[in-house]
């Protein structure tokens, strides 16, 4: 089966077989540190079965230059795939969860991003080992923006996601 290297100014996020879907949005966010809104442009990858991997990167700008190779057989590498196959946040793999969202290094369950959603319009309690930052050195694994540029980050098993990402993963799954 084909793969697909997709790169972003020249460099490559990832190479997958069983890609769906690559989408391109540019959606009006709310801006939760200065208040209004602000356009985020996502790069968006299905992989597999519906709703099963999506990629998401958050962290284009006006200028980023998106290219997508098909890849010959003998250019695939062998054995490894560069999704992960589990969540970052609470460890959960693929096999127990219905759709798992991220990037080359990261990775959010359907859970996770429920609960999440939940302490930060409801003010639910944290689970277990997750804190919310506000000051760095971490930065969200998705836009890798850092407070306080972000109002905060939710950060659990050292994976960090900040409240803009948390919202653009949901509607994604919100979607399927
Ligand atoms: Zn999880
Ligand atoms: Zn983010």
């Amino acid at each position: 089966m084909a793969a697909f290297e997709i790169s972003v100014n020249g460099k490559p996020r990832f190479v997958e077989e069983d890609v769906k879907a690559i989408t391109i949005v540019a959606d009006r966010v709310p801006d939760l540190t200065l208040g209004g809104e602000i356009e985020k442009v996502y790069l968006h990858v299905g992989i597999g079965e519906a709703g099963e991997y999506q990629y998401l990167g958050g962290d284009l700008r006006p200028g980023d230059e998106i290219s997508i190779r098909v890849l010959t057989d003998d250019e695939i590498p062998t054995g490894t795939t560069s999704f992960p196959t589990s969540c970052s946040f609470c460890g959960s793999d693929h096999f127990h969860i219905s759709s798992l969202t991220g990037g080359p290094q990261v990775a959010i369950c359907d859970g996770c991003l429920q609960v999440f959603h939940a302490v930060i319009i409801q003010g639910a309690r944290l689970p277990l080992g997750a804190s919310i930052r506000d000051q760095g050195p971490d930065q969200c694994d998705f836009c890798h923006k850092a407070p306080p540029e972000v109002p905060g980050l939710l950060v659990r098993n050292s994976a960090a996601i900040c409240p803009e990402c948390l919202r653009a993963c949901l509607d994604l799954i919100t979607e399927q």
